[in-house]
């Protein structure tokens, strides 16, 4: 057999194998950490004065243990993909530095291994203009997401400019004071130009099931903190 003709099939079996592969019933499933895995606002409202300007992610990413807790129904939607043969991947817009120590955290808690770069992903925000935009849309293209669960209004975006589905995990009322840059904004603060909505708008909106992005609602339903 001559070089030509080898060479054309083993391109046409590779060629067969990614069709297969890409034809196979695997999702990619994607999570935000921040309010969609993690109940994670203490570990903010605890960062040591000296470390938040700028925020110091080595000391939160290092801290999760000691104030974050995890939120159980995405927890078991991240089991159920898992136990199913899916495969789950995490992007945070948290920077890296003692992301393995997040890593280890998720790892003992889900029970099945995370390691930075293989299926946790650090991918902070962009600033253009003086606004600061996601990233997290380079990595969910990378890595070929199907759909992608996230509590803020730039986990939607990135959702849509990668072209994957995006799910809303609905924050909890406990955490949503310290995000005002969403499109509903600060609803527990009081009616203003920043703040133009009540907790009343929002939940118009969830109870339909959509977004303003036209991204699904998942219907979480999770205790909180206890106080
Ligand atoms: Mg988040």
């Amino acid at each position: 057999m001559n070089w030509s003709r080898k060479l054309r099939i083993i391109i046409q079996t590779n060629l067969y194998f990614c069709l297969l592969f890409a034809q196979n019933g695997i999702l990619n499933v994607g999570f935000d950490i921040d309010d969609t895995i993690l109940f994670s606002r203490d570990v903010f409202l605890n960062l040591p004065e000296d470390k938040r300007n700028p925020t110091d992610y080595g000391w939160i990413n290092s801290h999760d243990e000691d104030y974050s807790l995890f939120m159980s129904p995405t927890v078991e939607l991240v089991h159920f993909f898992h136990k199913n043969g899916h495969k789950v991947f995490f992007i945070t817009a948290r920077s890296n530095p003692n992301g393995n120590i997040l890593a280890k955290f998720l790892t003992e808690e889900l029970m099945f291994p995370v390691e930075v770069n293989k299926n946790l992903f650090f991918s902070p925000k962009e600033r253009i203009s003086g606004k600061r935009y996601t990233t997290k849309q380079r990595i969910m293209k990378r890595l070929r997401l199907d759909l992608f669960y996230g509590d803020a209004d730039t986990d939607m975006i990135a959702a849509l400019k990668a072209g994957v589905h995006p799910v809303r995990i609905v924050r909890h009322k406990d955490s949503i004071v310290s995000y005002s840059s969403n499109y509903f904004g600060n609803t527990i603060d009081s009616i203003s130009p920043k703040n133009p909505f009540s907790l009343k708008d929002l939940n118009i909106f969830y109870s339909s099931n959509v977004g303003i992005f036209g991204e699904s609602i998942y219907p979480i339903i999770w205790e909180g903190p206890l106080e």
